[in-house]
């Protein structure tokens, strides 16, 4: 290692900064993130700098260095754009054993700046001791994924507790499987989903009643997306990672399925057309029935759980048993198909508006208000519609909707199955009896439709319908 990494304890201290630009302009963030007394010497300021100077939080000399300036400082950095001018002052820094960062010049520095996560009190800092700032800046990056926003008021928990735990458990063995518990269970995600005082609680309850396997469960309900792993959130994708068991059903793709882990309890729950594995009133008292258990339960649900995904009827009976739960959002299938098929939902020119809507058969029929739909300069969006094709055909057209209407069915979208189907309501049918889409599929109709060509950027690579490295098993 060429660097020792300190965290350097510089509040109200004095730190001289030279050079007023964008560079230098960084650091003083930093510097007065850490409550530093920043003396700034530079005859010019950016404009951010100016306004923090005219807000008082700064000490600002509009002139040329002078070796003075040096005088009484505890950290220094050079950051003016004339290599010389930098190289006198970390000489001068040198001398004085005062720490010295010189931008761009890691052989003049005694201390270099990390890229940092800042989830104060906690801050995880990346250095590649001067080598790469933009490979820092990418590992970084990475992490920032990784650590969730809430991590700062998590640690401001465990600081309020430490006394208490500590005397609590007078073996360090005890202490250490207690917070391990606290920090990957239910205290943890109660802080991350902004509940801080049921955190508070739950600690206190814990603390009481240290038999931890007492401890409720708790129901994730995620959307999954519409099949490209890579459209998962964050919290998505931690939450996947760490449930207990995972309730899924059909429409959750097998590479997003993977990605829970491997050693929970897998859980399949239907659904496919006409023959549920599990009856919704199952479905919703097995979240309850787990989660009691003290189990973390991930529920799976493919697009966003709140868009024709039941997910309302299935909190709705954890709210009633008191369990507890957090929703995590997705990208539904319209917004996925829709941009992967290069057909923008709404358009200035083309429509105004947008509506999601169910085209699912019930007794043959779909009950819909087929009057609003038939509006002109709008897009209407059909979820569940591919059996009932037909019926939304003809009924657009019988509601006054031309038969030249552009409509669009996306198969599988955003997946390596993608197909695209575009045609008028007078001729979708020929091509869908030729084609035969495949389950799921959306369907757009509108003349954002006649957008598709142009816009349309993702390609499913060839061959993957013959299926042997098919991602997806719908
Ligand atoms: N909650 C889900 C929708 C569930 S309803 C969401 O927000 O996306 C199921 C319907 O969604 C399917 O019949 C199909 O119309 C649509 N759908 C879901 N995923 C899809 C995909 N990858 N490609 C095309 N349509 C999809």
């Amino acid at each position: 290692m060429d660097f020792f990494p300190i965290f350097l304890n510089i509040r109200n201290k004095s730190c001289l900064v030279v050079g007023g630009g964008a560079v230098a302009e960084r650091k003083i963030a930093l510097l007065l993130k850490s409550a530093a007394d920043v003396v700034l010497v530079s005859p010019e300021l950016t404009h951010d700098l100016t306004t923090w100077r005219d807000m008082g939080r700064l000490n600002h000399q509009a002139r040329g260095f002078q070796d003075e300036d040096i005088n009484d400082r505890h950290l220094v950095i050079a950051a003016t754009d004339n290599a010389e001018i930098n190289r006198h002052i970390a000489e001068l820094a040198h001398a004085k054993r005062i720490p010295v960062n010189v931008v761009d010049q890691p052989e003049l520095c005694s201390f270099i700046v990390p890229s940092i996560i800042d989830r104060s009190p906690v801050v995880a800092a990346v250095s590649t001791g001067g080598a790469s700032p933009v490979l820092a800046r990418l590992i970084r990056s990475r992490l920032e994924s990784l650590i969730p926003a809430g991590y700062g008021r998590l640690a401001d928990l465990c600081n309020r507790f430490r006394q208490r735990v500590k005397d609590h458990f007078s073996k360090p063995e005890d202490r250490r499987l207690f917070w391990d518990r606290v920090l990957e269970g239910g205290v943890a995600e109660r802080v991350f989903s902004g509940h801080d005082e049921e955190a508070d609680q739950l600690m206190e309850r814990l603390l009481a009643d240290p038999r931890l396997d007492q401890e409720m469960g708790e129901v994730y309900l995620v959307g999954a997306g519409p099949g490209d792993p890579d459209l998962l959130t964050f919290r998505a994708l931690r939450l996947m990672q760490q449930a207990d068991v995972v309730v899924y059903d059909r429409l959750v793709a097998k590479p997003i399925l993977e990605m829970t882990r491997h050693d929970a309890e897998h859980v399949y729950v239907g659904k496919e057309r006409d023959k549920h594995a599990m009856r919704q009133e199952e479905i919703n008292k097995l979240l309850a029935r787990l989660a009691k258990q003290g189990k973390r339960v991930l529920r799976l649900k493919g697009g966003d759980p709140f868009i024709f995904g039941r997910g309302g009827e299935e909190i709705d009976t954890l709210a009633a048993e008191g369990v507890p739960f957090q929703v995590i959002p997705g990208i539904t299938a319209a917004a996925g198909c829709a941009t992967y098929s290069g057909i923008p939902l709404t358009h200035r020119d083309y429509a105004q508006s947008v509506t999601f809507v169910t085209g699912h058969l019930k007794d043959g029929s779909m009950n819909l208000n087929w009057d609003m739909l038939a509006q002109p300069n709008q897009t209407v969006v059909f979820y569940m519609g591919l059996v009932g094709l037909p019926v939304i055909c003809r009924e657009l057209q019988a509601h006054g909707v031309a038969g030249e209407m552009p409509i669009a069915l996306i198969q599988q979208g955003t997946t390596h199955m993608q197909r695209v189907f575009t045609g008028t309501l007078e001729n979708i049918l020929e091509t869908v009896e030729r084609e035969r889409p495949k389950p799921p599929t959306l369907i757009i109709v509108g003349h954002v439709v006649e957008l598709q060509e142009k816009l349309a950027w993702f390609e499913a690579p060839p061959h993957s319908e013959q299926g042997a490295t098919s991602p997806v098993d719908f």
